[in-house]
């Protein structure tokens, strides 16, 4: 006989390690149980004998890892009784926000940096009804005026200061012990608030803790060169990266990631915009998968690393891919300006000739 069950988001699968009772409603849209693909080509292309695995987070309800923290803090605001929240946002916590905050029936206010935010969250965020709120400054500005304001006004905090958000987002490692059946040697990750990073982090010591696994992963946090805070070892004004989703100075959780890299033997490195568009290209090209700018910044790290010998031969590896590419249009068109499809007469001879010329 068969039994049936329908996945119904990640509070429900791992309720017994999240804040969560009884009675506790639970908003959610199904998020989490992304796939852990292997990687086929590239390997064999580096000539390499590792086993690379990406976390494809871009395949949540609206496109990034957000929704594993959104879904755990919408439900602990609606359940402390909040009619609004609020964060600062590169694009997808505001997107993530506004859909979580309809899904529970009450208002979410985003502050985005003008202009500095990929298309396709800009038109999520649109579409979901969220209060938009534009500024003329970038995200650590955004943030510091969401901490400042929350003080006044009876609205929740959802960025990763929240706590319930890295409750949620620890699942992601859950997940792939539950799937692997140990922890990888090395977990590689972009890193911008350092909030994620975090996360998976409290989730493998978790489940070593308590004996589901037997190892812990080294983190190694990757950021793009023109944001990069703790490769760096200092706090900087002026990020500027095409990576958008990690174009952060000020990091949220720096004392945390520093206790990170501490605790698993990692580090930090940073990496150019063109190095971090090359791998988004890679993945798309070689292995079928299209993740957003700053998502590939962990391969970058990771194929960095193993070429230094930094990571060695033998290896297991995740590195998490933390959005869709689909959400960055501008930035996939500008990366195949050289490739732009070419019209020929719609004939059956002219589309033959086409195909012959392709193969
Ligand atoms: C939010 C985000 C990050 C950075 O995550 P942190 O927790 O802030 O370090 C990286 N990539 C994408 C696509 C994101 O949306």
């Amino acid at each position: 006989m068969t039994t049936h069950k329908r996945y119904t988001g990640l509070i429900e699968f791992y309720r017994d390690r999240l804040p969560v009772s009884a009675n506790t409603r639970i908003i959610s849209l199904g998020e989490g149980n992304t796939p852990l693909i292997q990687l086929q080509n590239i390997p064999r292309l580096i000539g390499k004998d590792v086993d690379i695995y990406v976390k494809f987070e871009g395949l949540n309800p609206t496109g990034s890892f957000k929704d594993r923290g959104m879904t755990m803090a919408v439900t602990k605001a609606v359940e402390a009784g909040s009619q609004a929240i609020i964060c600062a946002s590169t694009g997808n916590t505001s997107a993530s926000a506004a859909a979580y905050a309809v899904r529970a029936g009450i208002k979410a206010f985003v502050l985005i940096p003008e202009g500095k935010i990929a298309l396709g969250k800009l038109a999520q965020t649109l579409m979901y009804d969220a209060k938009i709120i534009q500024i003329n400054g970038n995200f650590d500005r955004g943030m510091a005026l969401v901490k400042e304001v929350a003080g006044l006004a009876p609205v929740t905090i959802v960025n990763s200061i929240n706590p319930f958000r890295i409750e949620g987002q620890k699942t992601a490692a859950f997940e792939i012990v539950d799937e692997l059946g140990f922890a990888p040697d090395y977990h590689c990750l972009p890193v911008g608030n350092a909030g994620n990073i975090t996360a998976y982090w409290k989730g493998y010591d978790e489940y070593a803790t308590d004996r589901v696994c037997g190892n812990r992963p080294v983190m190694c946090g990757y950021q793009a060169a023109g944001a990069a805070p703790f490769a760096l070892r200092k706090m900087i004004d002026n990020p500027e990266t095409v990576a958008t989703a990690i174009r952060i100075g000020h990091p949220q959780s720096w004392d945390l990631a520093w206790n990170v890299q501490k605790q698993s033997g990692g580090w930090f490195d940073k990496f150019t915009d063109g190095q971090i568009l090359a791998a988004q290209k890679m993945l798309s090209q070689y292995e079928g998968v299209f993740c957003e700018p700053a998502s590939a910044t962990s391969l970058a790290g990771a194929l960095h690393d193993i070429s230094a010998g930094k990571i060695p031969e033998g290896s297991k590896i995740v590195c998490t891919l933390t959005g869709n590419g689909i959400k960055d249009p501008e930035i996939a068109m500008l990366q195949c300006s050289a490739a732009k499809p070419v019209t020929i007469d719609a004939s059956l001879d002219a589309v033959k000739r086409a195909i012959l010329d392709g193969l």
